[in-house]
Order: C-alpha cells, then structure tokens, then sequence
C-alpha cells in the first residue's frame, strides 16, 4: 500500500489543487460540482468518450488526458497538475487492487475501497454497523428464493436466483466462489451519504457528521419489468443489470433509522479501516413489516447521485446540491484550513 505519509508529502507540495477522475460513471456531476466551487478539473478520457465530455459546457473538464484505457492512470502528469483523484464506481473497477499503490492523492480513504471489493468484509462491516443483513446461505440451506452472486460481478449482471439445493448445483459451476443471500422481498432504497470531518449538518458521528443527500432506486433489466415480461408470456429468467436510476422519497417516518443507519456505518468503519469520509451508499430492501435489509456499501459516489430532484439536499443545504458539488466544498474548505491530509488517502 502507498504510505499515507508519502501522500501528505505530496499533498504539502500543492501549492493549489485540481479535481480528477475518469471520464465515466458520475465524471460529469463530479466535475460540474468542482466549477461551482471554481476548481479545475481534469478529465482522463479515451479517445472515444472525447466527443461526449466536451460536449456539456457546464461539466466538461478544464483539460482532457487521453489514455488508450482506463487502466492506466497518468500519475505524472495529473501530480504535475496538483491533482487529486476522485474516485468512482468505474475508477475502482477499472484501477482494481492497483488502487493500493496508486502515487496520487485519492478522496476519501483507500483503505475503504479495498476494504469493500470483499463481499464478507462488507457484511461483517454493516453487522459491526448494527445494520440489518440479508442471511448467507450454503448451498445445502437454500430453503425459498435465494441470490446468488459471483466475485467481481458488477452492476448486477450474471446473478442467479435459485430456490433450492438442487436448482443452485444444476445452475452454478462445481467449485464457483459464490455468495448466496436469502433473497428479500421488498421495495430498494439506495441512500446517498456523506461523510464530513468538520460539518454542521446531518447525525454527529465519533469524528465528524454524516448528511443525508438522496436516495434512488435503480433501474434494473429485466427485473423491473417482470410483470410485462411476464404479460406477453415470455420466460426469461430475472436478471438485475443496471440500466439507469430514479429518484425516490421515503415517508418521513424511515428517515431516523436510515440517519443511525448512517452513523453506524461511519462509526465502525473507524475501527475496521481508520474511516470513511465523503460520499458513500447503502443498498436496502424495506420489507412489508418495514424491516430495513442491508445487503451492499458502496464506499465511495454512486451513480445514483447523478438525480436531481430529490429534496434531501434541499434540507440539508438550502438549494439543490449534488454530491459532486459536496466533494467539492470538502475539498475546497480543507485545503483552506490545511487540513486535506484528514479526508485524503
Ligand atoms: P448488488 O450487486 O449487491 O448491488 O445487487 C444487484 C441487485 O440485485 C440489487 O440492486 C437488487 O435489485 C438485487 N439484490 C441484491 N441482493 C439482494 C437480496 N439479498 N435480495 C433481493 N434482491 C437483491
């Protein structure tokens, strides 16, 4: 792992900062947040994404890297820029364990999106988190509608759901590294979060507060469509591929839950991996008895915040904000009070 104490060297050495990410995923949001704070922003882009990231003149980056993919990172060239990366669900994807011994100063804690590429952590984390769970199956317990989920599956795609012991061996490769999850009947929230070391909003947690910014629903083929599927007769088994995402209000009545819920996760990830700071996400299932079920963190922005609409951030600050925006008065008020070595590894 790259030493923390070498990024607050480099951090020492900015005299001024730029926001960078990878041209995919929430790039746009992120770097239409950093120019309401008038920050410059670099985009790493491929050739084939320029078009579309030069083409929203209230998101497009100051400057474009072009790499020929997205899993090389140009290191030197984004410290020459006083660069700090922010990462996102297609950055994690693409940089892969590489993140660890990435030379740039990240957003965030690293040691959090390492912490989360392991399933098993992920749910000893949100049972230290006093999070309600989803039970885990061995084959021989699948006793009603069960998920199956495959390592490095990503956006939902290629799940299996089974319904008993046979139907799991007659589906799953013999020795396949699956997690299987007592499948929750339920309506999704997925919550935005964020995680500040010196804000005045939101729950206090043991080293700062965490805001509530907004919740969505994702839109997942072909399992939100069943019923039509299932009116034109066609059999075609689920499957829970992202596809885009929607905005949703919960009744006010579920907020204070999803708040602790917020609070413990901040809270034990503190012992699990020294924190968690800026955005991160918690995937639910509310039951008919309102039983809240956890079943996946995201440490770091979501794709979902990419909504506006949702009037979470309205009460939190006062006009509609979106996480990227978020990232960056973060960022804008550490580096002010010299204090980005707190929120960044
Ligand atoms: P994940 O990769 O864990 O984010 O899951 C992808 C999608 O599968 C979720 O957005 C849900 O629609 C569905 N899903 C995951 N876990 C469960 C579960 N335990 N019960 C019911 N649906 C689930």
């Amino acid at each position: 792992m790259f030493a923390k104490e070498e990024i607050d060297q480099i951090l020492d050495s900015y005299d001024d900062f730029t926001i960078a990410t990878i041209c995919s995923h929430s790039a746009l949001q992120i770097f239409h947040g950093a120019k309401q704070y008038s920050i410059k922003t670099i985009g790493i882009c491929t050739e084939e994404s320029r078009e579309l990231y030069e083409s929203f003149p209230y998101a497009t980056p100051d400057e474009l890297l072009i790499v020929d993919d997205y899993s090389q990172i140009p290191v030197d060239e984004l410290r020459e820029r006083n660069s700090i990366l922010v990462p996102h669900g297609s950055l994690v994807e693409y940089t892969g364990d590489g993140i660890k011994d990435l030379a740039l100063p990240i957003f965030g804690n690293r040691g959090s999106l390492l912490f989360e590429r392991d399933r098993n952590n992920m749910f000893d984390w949100m049972e230290k988190a006093g999070l309600k769970v989803p039970r885990i199956l061995q084959p021989e317990e699948i006793d009603g509608p069960a998920i199956v989920k495959f390592p490095g599956a990503k956006g939902g795609k290629g799940y299996l759901v089974v319904n008993s012991p046979e139907e799991y061996y007659q589906k799953v490769a013999e020795g396949a590294k699956t997690m299987i999850q007592e499948f929750i009947v339920g309506v999704r929230a997925y919550i935005h979060y964020f995680h500040s070391f010196d804000g005045d909003a939101g729950y206090s947690t043991n080293y700062g507060n965490v805001e509530m910014l907004g919740i969505d629903q994702r839109m997942e083929t072909n399992a939100d469509e069943i019923a039509r599927q299932l009116s034109v007769g066609a059999n075609i088994p689920i499957s829970f591929t992202v596809m885009g995402n929607q905005s949703l209000v919960l009744r006010e009545s579920l907020l204070p839950k999803y708040m602790e819920m917020g609070r413990g996760i901040c809270n034990s990830s503190k012992g699990l991996f020294g924190g968690i700071h800026g955005p991160f996400c918690v995937e639910t299932i509310i039951t008919d008895d309102l039983d809240i079920y956890s079943f996946e963190i995201s440490a770091r922005i979501v794709a979902g915040t990419n909504l506006l609409g949702n009037p979470y951030s309205l009460y939190t600050h006062g006009t509609e904000y979106t996480t990227g925006m978020r990232i960056a008065k973060e960022l804008k008020d550490a580096f002010r009070n010299k204090n980005l070595g707190e929120i960044i590894y």
